[in-house]
């Protein structure tokens, strides 16, 4: 069985990607840049509709945001949203077209649809009260995957996703060469929370959603246990057999990124997976140090 993938080639899609074919499906890749067969473009995919006979249609396609190199102009902003929002409501009016459509669609979101906060614990039921720009921004995000009430054809699944942890791509990736040289540590004054998931387990999630059919609406794409970001740097530290003690000040990253990107670094939301657990999704990594080792001590 085929499931299309738009965001494939990214950090989170090839762990998506390859979870999916561990478990004997076939990935179709929506690509801006198509280079093997099983790649498709947008615009096929706007011009000649869904390929037949999918199970499940995923999109994790987003330009990255945090990157430094990028002003934070209205022209970044509109790629910001048109690659996310754009494309998943793409997907979704071609879900609707198609004749036969899949049976399932599983949607990107991300933990700043909790404003940050410093005291209160979301979960998917939480119904926050405050907004701030995240949270709007993935508000609309997740609107744009969802079906209108008289279609009850396909379910609906948002993976509402913390900092994905790996050594070959995201956060982490960047984190790493400071670590090893001995110069890493907190962001800002480290009380802030941390959501992470190890990729395994984002991954996971992806497939659990794909396979449940009693699985719909929202699951928090975090691990069980909290952390704040001093947690993190420290435990990462240990990890690494590396001191952790040199912290990145918070006005250095509000000088590369501004409002509202630095943010997402120097703020955070305290957020457990509920729904997810609730589900009967269980984590391969709940905790950090076991992330941690596993990522930095396994070739
Ligand atoms: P990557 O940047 O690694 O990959 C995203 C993919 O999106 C790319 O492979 C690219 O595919 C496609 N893409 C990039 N820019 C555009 C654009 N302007 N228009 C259309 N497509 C584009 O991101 P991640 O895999 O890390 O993240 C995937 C999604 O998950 C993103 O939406 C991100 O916001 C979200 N997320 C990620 C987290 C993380 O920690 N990594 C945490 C929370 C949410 P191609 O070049 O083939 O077209």
């Amino acid at each position: 069985q085929r499931v299309l993938v738009g965001g494939g080639t990214g950090f989170v899609g090839r762990y998506v990607c390859r979870t999916l074919e561990n478990a004997g499906y076939k990935s179709l890749i929506i690509s801006r840049n198509p280079k093997t067969e099983n790649h498709l473009t947008w615009d096929e995919i706007e011009s000649t509709g869904l390929p037949e006979n999918l199970k499940a249609v995923i999109n994790l396609a987003g330009e990255p945001v945090l990157n430094p190199f990028k002003r934070w102009d209205e022209a970044f902003q509109k790629t910001i949203h048109d690659s996310r929002i754009g494309t998943t409501n793409l997907l979704k009016k071609a879900i609707m077209n198609s004749k036969n459509p899949p049976n399932v669609f599983v949607t990107m979101s991300a933990v700043g649809f909790y404003p940050p906060d410093q005291v209160k614990l979301y979960d998917e039921y939480s119904s926050p009260t405050t907004s701030d720009y995240w949270s709007k921004f993935t508000t609309n995000w997740e609107a744009a995957g969802k079906f209108p009430s008289d279609f009850n054809e396909v379910r609906h699944v948002i993976v509402r996703c913390g900092v994905v942890l790996e050594r070959d791509g995201g956060a982490l990736q960047q984190m790493l060469p400071s670590f090893w040289t001995g110069f890493g540590g907190r962001y800002g004054c480290g009380t802030q929370w941390f959501p992470w998931i190890h990729a395994d387990d984002i991954a996971g999630i992806f497939l659990h959603a794909v396979e449940n059919s009693d699985v719909e609406g929202v699951l928090n794409g975090v691990a069980p246990e909290a952390n704040t970001n001093s947690q993190f740097a420290n435990t990462l530290g240990t990890a690494m057999w590396r001191p952790s003690l040199i912290p990145l000040p918070a006005f250095v990253l509000r000088a590369m990124f501004g409002s509202p990107r630095s943010s997402m670094l120097l703020e955070g939301q305290n957020v457990y997976p509920k729904r997810t657990l609730e589900s009967g999704y269980q984590f391969k990594y709940p905790t950090l140090e076991s992330a941690l080792t596993k990522i930095i001590r396994s070739k």
